[in-house]
């Protein structure tokens, strides 16, 4: 398991529609913005399983999170 810290974690903003499910998920990492958009925090609060839960919650496929180290996508899943 990758540490949180070699995450990249993105919110793909266009396709956002701001139904906060990330944001339970994890709420150490999403938050959402004045736009009702989901914005990821600095550093990221939550643990991997949870973050990856948040990604997989998403109900329009918004979230990617990257290990840059091992430059694997996490999610979504190939
Ligand atoms: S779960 Fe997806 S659509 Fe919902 S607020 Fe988070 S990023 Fe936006």
């Amino acid at each position: 398991m990758p540490a949180v810290e070699s995450l990249a974690i993105v919110v793909d903003q266009e396709e956002c529609i701001g139904c906060s499910a990330c944001v339970d998920e994890a709420p150490e990492t999403f938050e959402l913005d004045d736009e009702t958009k989901a914005c990821v925090k600095t550093p990221p609060g939550d643990e991997l399983e949870f973050i990856l839960s948040a990604a997989a919650a998403c109900p329009t496929e918004a979230i990617t999170v990257t290990d840059i180290e091992e430059n694997q996508i996490l999610y979504p899943e190939a």
